[in-house]
């Protein structure tokens, strides 16, 4: 390996950072990460910390899960490729397609198309969606709705969709006939409610007022993360999914759960759909799914789209989409011996009960520091911290205050996410209740540093 100047001197001189300004990596060089065990990671200056970020909510297993490390190597050593385009198929990918449906099926998702990750899947999902209607004979439902703040990736589709400026402006124009409502976020929405239940029906009214004004025969899906999360961790009132769910019903537009965060235990359930109790026709998987290991992801179709694209006699069900890398072996492996794993472990509970301690710890944080304006979470291990210069007024923090809370935070041991004003926190869930203590006293120090 190089030396540790020369990474330095390297790193963003040759690299662009996803989600970073070039000249901003510059001048603030990254954490270089050369090592991970357990739940922990090692930087290039021998720097141990627990990873609260979880890799990039991925990492669920932590970093030490070797039945996934020796899957991908005996995978590699028997068939390191070959494809899954009509006419092949391979053995490890038809393995995990029947372990997926065993998985999913309470949430009635019964088929598999594999994908490289998030993005993917959300892309994939959303053809489909409007290829569905198009085999029914309903070929004007085209439009998408989505949720303000929500997270769908970076292809064109997908940004479409996204609910943050931030990943949006620089694109424009995206693809037209995608419409967005407010997200039911206690802390700031336009109906000033801080009530999450009433909050909730304001907002399932606002998605219906749009259904009408655009005309719901004009509409494909709506698409939501059933937990809200680059956006600054927003769980939904228990109401929020379950309304979506009878509107879509009511007006014939399908429902994609993206659960590329939330699929595979992070809410304390094994599916954020689950969760909230409610099936989706489509649900985006990637990340957790081979914990991060290797890039991948499904997209799980629900029994009765299914049937539609399965007993099309007219063509119009032939999958004009695809990727080189669906259904990639190696990721096939990874992903069985990961979902092997998950379950032997029971991770959900795991997460459900150190979820439960982050979230109230973080909360005690917040009456002893006035920088904390809002804490989200109580829904697994993902957590989010809103910080603002002032409570009254609910203004954001600068650059500066959060990434000294964040340094300092690094520097205590524990690595955090900074997203705009939010610190987010999605640790693997396999994390200790010494852990989370570990977690809640550096960022304690962080947030000293700041007072
Ligand atoms: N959807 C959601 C909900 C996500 O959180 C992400 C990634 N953070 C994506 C889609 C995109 O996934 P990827 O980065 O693997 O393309």
């Amino acid at each position: 390996m190089k030396d540790d100047n020369f990474l330095k001197e390297n790193n963003a001189r040759h690299m662009w950072h996803p989600m970073a300004h070039p000249a901003d990596s510059l001048a603030n060089p990254p954490d270089i990460i050369v090592e991970g065990e357990g739940v922990e990671i090692v930087d290039v200056d021998g720097h141990r910390t627990v990873d609260a970020v979880g890799g990039l909510w991925n990492v669920n297993l932590g970093y030490s899960c070797q039945p996934v490390k020796d899957a991908i190597a005996a995978q590699l050593n028997k068939l390191p490729y070959y494809s899954t385009f009509r006419g092949t198929s391979n053995d490890a990918v038809i393995e995990l397609s029947a372990m997926l449906r065993d998985f999913f099926a309470p949430d009635g998702l019964s088929r598999a198309f594999f994908t490289s990750g998030g993005s993917d899947s959300v892309e994939i999902a959303l053809r489909l969606a409007r290829q569905y209607h198009k085999i029914r004979g309903e070929a004007g439902r085209v439009k998408f709705l989505s949720l303000k703040k929500g997270y769908h990736g970076t292809h064109t589709l997908g940004a479409s969709v996204n609910g943050n400026a931030n990943f949006r402006t620089q694109y424009e124009p995206l693809m037209p006939g995608c419409y967005h409502i407010p997200a039911p976020y206690t802390y700031r929405n336009p109906f000033n409610e801080t009530d999450p239940a009433r909050l909730a029906q304001f907002c399932l009214a606002a998605l219906e007022d749009e259904i009408r004004f655009q005309g719901a025969e004009t509409i494909a899906a709506f698409i939501m993360e059933p937990v809200l999360g680059a956006g600054g961790v927003i769980p939904p009132h228990e109401s929020f999914m379950p309304g979506v769910r009878s509107l879509c019903d009511k007006y014939g537009i399908l429902l994609i759960a993206d659960e590329v965060i939330t699929a595979f235990g992070r809410t304390g359930s094994w599916s954020g759909s689950r969760h909230w109790g409610v099936k989706p026709e489509f649900m985006c998987t990637a990340k957790a799914i081979t914990n991060g290991y290797f890039p991948f992801g499904a997209v799980m179709v629900a029994d009765g789209v299914a049937e539609v694209f399965e007993n099309d006699k007219s063509g119009k069900g032939a999958i004009g989409s695809g990727y080189t890398y669906s259904g990639h072996p190696v990721g096939a492996a990874a992903a069985i011996a990961c979902l092997k794993e998950t379950e032997r472990l029971q991770v959900k509970n795991n997460a459900a009960a150190r979820g439960a301690e982050l979230y109230e710890g973080l909360l005690k944080l917040a009456d002893k520091h006035e920088a904390i304006g809002d804490v989200r979470g109580g829904h697994g291990l993902m957590c989010a911290l809103e910080l603002v210069s002032d409570r009254t007024s609910k203004t954001p923090v600068n650059k500066q205050v959060i990434g000294k809370v964040h340094r300092v935070t690094y520097e205590n041991g524990v690595m955090v996410r900074v997203s705009g004003n939010n610190i987010i926190m999605s640790p693997p869930l396999v994390l200790s209740q010494q852990n989370v203590q570990t977690i809640l006293s550096a960022l304690d120090a962080g947030f000293e540093a700041i007072a």
